[in-house]
């Protein structure tokens, strides 16, 4: 049994929340999806939680940011970007600040096992491509092309919208799912959701727990208002990263 988590986005709180959930559920072993940092405003913080408790973290788009460059960013995003940037530089402990950017200089882009893949965005395109329910009626060829990448089942994040895809095509949310899915033959593209900025309409928190045939989705409700006054409060990060918190948007 072991959990998923993703698109932490330096959400404090809710990375807290979530961990100490999956340590009462008494769940040792923890995979990270990536998008650790970004957005939020305790980067730091959330990486060093990261590296500390998850047995590997993959490379998001925002981790890629930070590191590297911000790339298709709107302003409120880029800013951030670069703000956390800044924080991971001004840190005066030099050995701590050049762990950091070891580490997420080297977060691999991908996670295969003999059950599954998982990838921050797509098996396609690992740390970029969106995956929507839209693509459904919108893009069909997109999602054939997808689940010729992987055998069984392929876990995501980056869209921020839990749920299972299943090959026919369909889209199903944890809701109409009764927050349980059990693996079948069936290939299936699972969204686990995010942990710290969740944009289903669903303020709380989200992730998975995988056991042998089954895999749950949970929400799980957090200290939303510390995060939105700790936005609110740095010059750099755009009010809406907060406010946005406040109805999973
Ligand atoms: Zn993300």
């Amino acid at each position: 049994m072991f959990a998923i988590v993703s698109d932490i986005h330096g959400n404090l709180e809710a990375l807290t929340a979530v961990l100490a959930e999956i340590d009462r559920r008494g769940v040792k072993d923890i995979l990270c999806l990536g998008d650790v940092v970004g957005y939020g405003p305790n980067p730091m913080e959330c990486l060093d939680l990261v590296r500390q408790r998850a047995r590997v973290s993959l490379m998001g788009n925002h981790d890629f940011a930070v590191f590297y460059e911000p790339f298709n960013f709107n302003s409120g995003a880029e800013s951030a970007c670069y703000w956390t940037r800044k924080q991971f530089e001004n840190d005066p402990d030099v050995e701590r600040r050049a762990d950091r950017w070891k580490f997420l200089g080297n977060l691999p882009v991908r996670v295969r096992t003999n059950e599954f893949v998982a990838v921050h965005a797509s098996p396609r395109r690992p740390v970029n491509e969106y995956i929507f329910p839209d693509d459904i009626y919108t893009n069909p060829g997109k999602f054939v092309s997808i689940f010729e990448r992987f055998d069984k089942l392929c876990f995501v994040g980056h869209t921020h919208v839990p749920g299972v895809f299943l090959e026919g095509p369909d889209f199903y949310s944890p809701d109409e799912l009764d927050y349980r899915f059990e693996v079948t033959d069936e290939k299936a593209v699972i969204n686990v959701g995010s942990v710290g900025q969740p944009r289903d309409r669903d303020p709380r928190s989200s992730f998975v727990i995988v056991s042998e045939n089954a895999v749950e989705f949970v929400r799980l409700m957090y200290d939303v208002d510390t995060t939105v006054k700790k936005v609110e409060a740095i010059e750099e990060l755009d009010n809406f990263l907060g406010t946005r918190l406040l109805d999973g948007r």
